[in-house]
């Protein structure tokens, strides 16, 4: 049993305006709503960790795309993780700790169908919403599926100190990569790449051009790259990449903020005469992965072979500066936001 009463309000976020370039605090409000007591079918759960991701940004903008943009003034949502605190559905219990999609807010009212149960004693609760969720399968199945890597493949990832890019790069190690490269943001992330996270060599790209720095990490090329960033990152992977190189194309986050139209890459003819596999991917699209993927992931974190990082902020009230510091580079590791028990 919760020792939390049933509340009969809470506060949501709402986008109030469409950012044009960078988000600011003024895009977004946080307010008091009444919370809806679960009908048939029904669960009411406190969130306890709140998710912000990259992919947030472009539904903050009004245009079609693979997820429907947000409503302005209405709530946001998307992945977070809590605590059922009242159920009017078969198999859900008070107490139980469950996965959905109605993050950015306190308190959500959803069916039963759309929550999944997760196991609070196998990891901790937020790493569902990391290496054990959606940014880890987008890991798993973007190298190991989507780049067909395979063992003794020199494998570059940017964003590498991120929630995707860090498991990325481990994967690719614990999977028998000749050599595993990363970029970052800061000295700070670069030392962590290579002292924390085993990486084989790694470079901040605000340091000097993205190519340059590539190249000098991988004197033999790379095999496969897995791009979170795009712009002068895949321009400078398409030149380094070797006969039959693989690239995941996952996200481009140098441009999610980019009012003009990206230039590039410019080398892109180059992908003929090596022979370049460029692919584009959903996270969604891999879901038949997912018993093999937390059983392997899950593994190796159990017998620290994997380390996993979180960015933790803290209180609702801070989701949006936590959403906008991601976007930053405030992270390292998954960002996440905790909110009060
Ligand atoms: P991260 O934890 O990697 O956080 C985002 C990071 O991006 C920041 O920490 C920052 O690190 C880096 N960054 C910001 N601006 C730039 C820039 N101009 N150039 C290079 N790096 C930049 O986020 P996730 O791990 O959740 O996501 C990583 C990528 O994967 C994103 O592009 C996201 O959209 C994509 N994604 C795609 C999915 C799919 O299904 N296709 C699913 C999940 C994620 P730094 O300090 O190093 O700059």
């Amino acid at each position: 049993m919760s020792e939390h009463a049933t509340p009969t309000v809470g506060r949501e976020w709402q986008l109030t305006s469409r950012p044009s370039g960078w988000p600011t605090p003024e895009n977004f409000a946080l307010v008091e709503a009444p919370v809806r007591q679960p009908g048939p079918g029904e669960i009411l759960v406190r969130n306890a960790y709140l998710s912000v991701d990259p992919y947030m940004r472009g539904r903050m903008n009004d245009v079609k795309s693979y997820v429907p943009p947000f409503q302005l003034g209405k709530a946001m949502d998307g992945g977070a993780v809590g605590y059922v605190v009242a159920s009017e559905a078969e198999g859900f219990q008070v107490g139980d700790a469950v996965l959905h999609g109605l993050g950015w807010r306190e308190y959500a009212t959803l069916g039963a169908a759309h929550a999944v149960k997760v196991d609070p004693e196998l990891a901790p609760l937020s790493y569902y919403l990391g290496a054990l969720g959606m940014p880890g399968l987008t890991a798993y199945a973007g190298l190991l599926e989507v780049a067909a890597f395979k063992e003794g493949d020199t494998v570059f990832v940017s964003g590498a100190a991120g929630a995707v890019g860090s498991l990325v790069g481990q994967i690719a190690r614990l999977k028998g990569a000749a050599r595993v490269i990363g970029s970052a943001g800061s000295a700070e992330k670069v030392a962590k790449l290579v002292d924390g996270y085993g990486f084989d060599a790694a470079f901040n790209y605000k340091d000097g051009p993205v190519r340059e720095q590539l190249e000098k990490a991988a004197p033999e090329g790379i095999d496969v790259y897995f791009d979170n960033v795009g712009g002068d990152h895949l321009e400078a992977a398409i030149s380094t990449l070797n006969a039959h190189g693989r690239v995941t194309l996952c996200g481009a986050i140098a441009q999610y903020n980019d009012t003009t139209a990206p230039v590039g890459p410019r080398n892109l003819a180059m992908a003929i005469g090596k022979r370049l596999q460029l692919r584009g991917m959903l996270v969604n699209d891999h879901t038949e992965l997912q018993p093999q993927f937390v059983a392997e992931v899950g593994g190796w974190l159990r017998d620290g072979k994997l380390t996993y990082d979180e960015t933790v902020v803290d209180g609702v009230e801070h989701t949006a500066e936590a959403f906008i510091g991601l976007l930053r580079g405030d992270n390292t590791g998954k960002m996440v936001v905790r909110l009060a028990s």
